[in-house]
């Protein structure tokens, strides 16, 4: 047990914690600190998803009141990394996590992929550095500069400094002092102008996730809300082929090659590898988070609603639908509470069959509607309903012609045989 811990700063990430502790306890070695914080043993100290937490937590002193869990979820990058990924998996990572064997987790959540060039290094923002040795008289690292696919400081919007070394450079079970490090610059400053609203957007996405732990959802209802959105925006057919060249052109030019160029995404490749052909399949395994990010950016939905919200496809807009049997009290009133979309496969179209339970009328037509005057639109009669039915029948009793009730109800004349007779 150890008798003091560092207060984390704002946002701290664990291993800075960990290397003030180092340097606060005067001890000499690595390994002494080690033995303070995990009673020795092979640590591989990872920035990102540190394991060995129920150790850790009992070595420091109960009035902190720290858990593993809380260590883990709140000064790690397991909220980010497992925002995706289902309950279960979620769960899994997190027992790995707590216990001594931490060795797969981050396939497991997706995190083994390298979605950037610069991965493994530590990152700073200059002016946040230069704040906190002004009012705390030390600098430290902050969770979410630490991941990979953060390039700016979003409180001071300037790109981040990156470490001239990558973290294995300083040993396996280092605990790096910040002063010890040196930085250079990451990104060009035309980079970062040209890019900035990108990389502000991914930066909010991101803490949103580090700081909220989501409602978890499998990969299936992930791949549903995707395809709805992209049926949405005319992507992908009913009956779900995405329109998949689209989406990429779409894709490249909505964020730029500039801004693609610093990921590692395949996306010009026209086989399986294709990532985004990859998300949409029926079945994958887990995804670097940057990537769902990218296309929940790309496609304009709300990251909250994401998780909380079951994006519905809608090709007849919201209800009530109208009626639109002349001859019932409600034509062309909205009195249609709920419809039935079908698929036409030939067509590839959705089709809506609306019945009006008050009258009977029920009528079908392609969707998706895409002005007002298609709501007025009846593609095809499935059945003129009771009111009508009626209505022939008291007009054939009065001895009219056949040809004058059809121009009378406006329907055809075949129709009001079948009723007459
Ligand atoms: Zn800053
Ligand atoms: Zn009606």
């Amino acid at each position: 047990m150890i008798s003091f811990f560092p207060a984390p700063y704002q946002d701290e990430i664990l291993y800075s914690i960990l290397a003030r502790y180092h340097l606060r306890s005067g001890n000499t070695s690595y390994f002494t600190t080690n033995e303070d914080l995990y009673n020795g043993g092979i640590i591989t100290s990872s920035i990102d998803l540190p394991s060995n937490n129920n150790i850790l937590a009992e070595n420091i002193p109960k009035l902190f009141g720290y858990t593993a869990d809380e260590i883990i979820k709140n000064y790690s990058l397991f909220n980010y990394y497992t925002s995706f990924v289902d309950v279960h998996e979620k769960q899994l990572a997190l027992e790995m996590l707590k216990g001594n064997d931490g060795r797969g987790v981050h396939s497991i959540v997706g995190a083994a992929q390298v979605s950037v060039k610069q991965q493994g290094y530590f990152k700073i923002c200059p002016i946040c550095c230069k704040e906190e040795i002004q009012d705390y008289g030390e600098a430290y690292l902050h969770r979410i500069h630490q991941i990979p696919e953060v390039f700016i400081c979003s409180k001071h919007q300037v790109p981040l400094k990156i470490s001239k070394q990558p973290i294995y450079y300083y040993g396996k079970n280092s605990y790096v002092p910040l002063l010890e490090v040196e930085f250079k610059e990451n990104i060009t400053n035309d980079l970062f102008i040209n890019n900035l609203e990108h990389f502000v957007a991914i930066n909010q996405y991101i803490e949103y996730l580090l700081s909220n732990e989501v409602n978890n959802k499998d990969y299936l209802w992930i791949t549903d809300q995707y395809k709805n959105r992209l049926r949405e925006l005319c992507l992908c057919t009913p009956s779900g082929r995405v329109k998949i060249d689209q989406v990429e052109s779409r894709f490249i030019k909505f964020y730029g090659e500039e801004f693609l160029s610093l990921f590692d995404l395949n996306i010009y490749s026209s086989n399986i590898t294709n990532w985004i052909k990859y998300m949409l399949r029926i079945s994958r395994s887990n995804v670097n988070p940057i990537k769902h990010l990218l296309l929940i950016r790309f496609l304009g939905i709300d990251l909250e609603e994401f998780f909380n919200k079951t994006i519905k496809y809608k090709p007849f807009g919201d209800g009530p639908w109208i009626c639109l049997n002349k001859i019932c009290d409600n034509y062309c009133k909205p009195v249609i509470e709920s419809i039935e979309v079908n698929y036409n496969c030939s067509k590839k179209k959705p089709v809506g069959k609306f019945k009006c339970e008050c009258c009977g009328f029920t009528y079908a037509r392609c969707g998706p509607d895409v002005c007002e005057e298609d709501k007025y639109k009846i593609g095809k009669v499935i059945t003129i309903g009771e009111r009508y039915k009626e209505e022939i029948e008291s007009l054939a009793r009065k001895g009219v012609s056949i040809r004058y009730i059809s121009r009378e109800l406006g329907v055809g004349q075949n129709t009001v045989k079948k009723y007459i007779l």
